[in-house]
């Protein structure tokens, strides 16, 4: 090997030509040549003459040398190196730095494993979504075309009437022109004769009166053409939204499930707890330890999306629960318990009441709250309902019948009095 030839003529340049060994204190004479010390002093001490270098053979005026400390560090490098021990140890330190080479490279081989399996998820994921994103639009393609459809049919019908109308003027008058040429001629006949006749003949002679045709009123071309304009995507749009699956469903609050301390609007969409409890009558829907009420509707298929407005209230809960969960009890809002529900506390901190909770971190505020629920797929989702930015998803969500769930929480005084409300698509 390389390395091991290097050695070796590193270790003869090394080496003391007096005693064939490694330098031991080597100095340099004049002639540049080294020696051990004691070498060249036993050497010089054994032959009487003047010094010479036994290398070179030069002869020097005195018994003068320099120590060659820089030297002396690399040979005891070299001899440290040639060590058993030294060979002991470097394996030692090779063989460490080796398995933590191969431990390393299983720890990637595993982190790439993961990635890679990261990568084929994500592919199959996006496949997915795009296939879901494509079919929804397909759908408002078609609601859009149906729309198009219906508005343009509407056009043709309205035109058809109108055209009908007017054809029907057109020959109406016809006829009674055709009626009037024939009075025309005859009066004109009979005018052109008027010398040759009688007067028995003329009093005799049947003037009809004139035909009459009843004149319609003026048809309004102006009228006809605005009562098709406008804003018309925008009413487009109004009329699609019919369509949309699923669209904003819209709730009222359920009082016979509600906390006594609630008080309602009369149109059962607002909320607010009152310090207090109302004389309600007793029912075994109504939560009597917590603040908590249900909507009216619940739900046991389909897609549905509701959104609740929470405003600057200081806290709250609201989601889903099961129709099923105990109403007597104070229960922790969970999956386990059948509660899948996001919560505000302290003003500013949101959760996720998963097990364990989730904290989130919302861009904004949300001041309205989109709730998602998909019986199929067994999700809650939930969106800022002010620019529907995904806020959490429970997932392997289960129970028979499904209620939209609010809590307004305590109202602290006058701190967190603003009334929870139920919002309606108003168009
Ligand atoms: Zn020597
Ligand atoms: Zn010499």
């Amino acid at each position: 090997m390389a390395g091991r030839s290097q050695d070796r003529s590193l270790r003869e340049e090394l080496t003391c030509a007096i005693c064939c060994e490694l330098f031991s204190e080597p100095v340099m004479l004049d002639c540049m040549h080294h020696f051990c010390k004691a070498c060249i002093q036993g050497y010089w001490e054994s032959c009487a003459r003047v010094p010479s270098c036994p290398q070179c053979r030069c002869e020097f005026p005195s018994r003068a040398f320099r120590t060659h400390y820089l030297l002396s560090g690399l040979v005891e490098k070299v001899r440290r190196c040639g060590s058993a021990e030294h060979r002991h140890k470097m394996q030692k330190h090779l063989e460490d730095a080796l398995q933590a080479r191969q431990k390393e490279m299983e720890n990637f081989l595993r982190r790439k494993r993961a990635a890679q399996e990261d990568i084929c998820g994500l592919t199959k994921v996006s496949g997915e979504l795009n296939f879901k994103i494509h079919a929804e639009f397909a759908r408002l393609h078609q609601i859009l075309e149906e729309e198009e459809r219906a508005v343009l049919a509407e056009l043709g019908e309205k035109e058809e009437q109108s055209l009908a109308q007017l054809n029907g003027d057109v020959h109406r008058l016809e006829e009674g022109m055709s009626v009037l040429q024939r009075d025309i001629e005859r009066i004109e006949q009979i005018l052109s004769k008027m010398e040759e006749v009688s007067l028995l003949e003329v009093e005799s002679l049947d003037i009809k009166p004139s035909v009459h045709v009843k004149p319609q009123p003026a048809f309004d071309l102006e009228h006809y053409r605005d009562s098709c304009s406008g804003p018309l995507q925008y009413i487009f749009w109004r009329q699609m939204l019919r369509s949309i699956c699923p669209a904003p469903a819209p709730l009222t609050f359920d009082p016979e499930s509600a906390h006594p301390n609630l008080v309602f609007s009369r149109d059962l969409t607002a909320v607010t707890e009152r310090n207090r409890a109302q004389p309600v009558p007793i029912s075994p829907q109504r939560f009597r330890q917590c603040v908590n009420v249900l909507a009216s509707r619940t739900f046991d298929s389909g897609q549905h999306y509701w959104e609740v407005w929470v405003g600057s209230k200081t806290k709250w809960d609201l989601g889903v629960a099961a129709e099923a969960v105990d109403r007597a009890a104070k229960v922790k809002l969970s999956p386990e318990n059948g509660y899948w529900t996001l919560r505000l506390r302290n003003r500013t901190e949101y959760w996720a009441t998963a097990t364990p909770w989730v904290r989130l971190t919302p861009r904004r505020p949300p001041r309205k709250v989109g709730v998602f629920l998909d019986c199929q797929e067994g999700t809650v989702t939930f969106f800022d309902a002010g620019d529907m930015s995904h806020l959490f998803t429970f997932h392997q969500v289960s129970a028979e019948r499904y209620c939209p769930f609010f809590s307004t929480c305590f109202s602290d005084g006058r701190d967190n009095m603003e009334p929870m409300r139920l919002c309606h698509l108003a168009l």
